[in-house]
């Protein structure tokens, strides 16, 4: 069975997360989040997270050095050989650039980028709950609720994302418009692209991201 290497493009709260975990259990390959891992640094306080905290709460990008070494690291891990999802990776040209070179003698990946209005990426994320224990994603329906939630999976408490507040949501909006399109281009040049619409519910899209995946070559095992 070949291998299958996946990348997600789309504006935070255009639902790359939550597809990601179905997709990962689907084709049985690791899912890589940049935000995930930074997030995961930021909480324990290492020298990684130490550098990264302000510039996440600030809804800006790491820079693109940091997050090459990490994502090369990564993919070095005896867990890719079957392939992988990349979800939040690469956010600027320059990243996708490099990403080609490290691929060099794996499948050509396919990108998938999901579209989502603005207005409603707004509703996503200001409702968004993470779990604090398994990380599953939640839209709920209230505005930072001061009701005590529960995970409907494992029963930890739901948290707010750090960088979930109406300010920084503009900016990470922002950050993503003015650098999302040469990403897109660059897949899209390469016949390696699929635009989805990612404003429909989560099991309608997961179905045009498993028909574009298992045209692309592959069948889940
Ligand atoms: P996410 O969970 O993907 O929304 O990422 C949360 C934050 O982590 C972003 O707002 C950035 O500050 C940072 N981040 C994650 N991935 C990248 C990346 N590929 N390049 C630069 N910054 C990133």
């Amino acid at each position: 069975m070949g291998q299958i290497n996946i990348i997600l493009i789309g504006p935070p709260g255009s639902g790359k997360g939550t597809q990601a975990t179905r997709i990962c259990d689907r084709y049985h390959v690791p899912m890589i989040s940049t935000g995930d891992i930074l997030r995961a640094a930021v909480k324990a306080g290492s020298p990684l997270g130490r550098q990264v905290q302000a510039t996440m709460a600030a809804g800006a990008l790491v820079s693109d050095e940091l997050m090459i070494d990490l994502v090369r690291e990564r993919l070095e891990e005896p867990d890719t050989a079957n392939g992988f999802i990349l979800d939040g990776f690469p956010r600027t040209l320059a990243q996708a650039l490099v990403l080609d070179d490290m691929l060099a003698g794996r499948p050509c990946p396919h990108a998938i980028a999901f579209m989502v209005p603005e207005a409603e990426l707004e509703r996503r994320l200001t409702s968004r709950r993470i779990c604090s224990k398994c990380k599953t994603l939640y839209t709920t329906g209230t505005i930072y609720g001061s009701e005590e939630e529960l995970c409907s999976k494992c029963g930890a408490t739901l948290i707010t994302r750090d960088d979930d507040n109406l300010e920084t949501i503009r900016q990470r909006l922002l950050t993503y418009r003015n650098t999302a399109e040469p990403i897109i281009a660059h897949y899209r040049g390469r016949s390696a692209l699929a635009m989805i619409d990612g404003s429909r519910p989560p099991d309608a899209v997961t179905e045009d991201v498993t028909r574009y995946l298992d045209a692309a070559g592959r069948t889940p095992r």
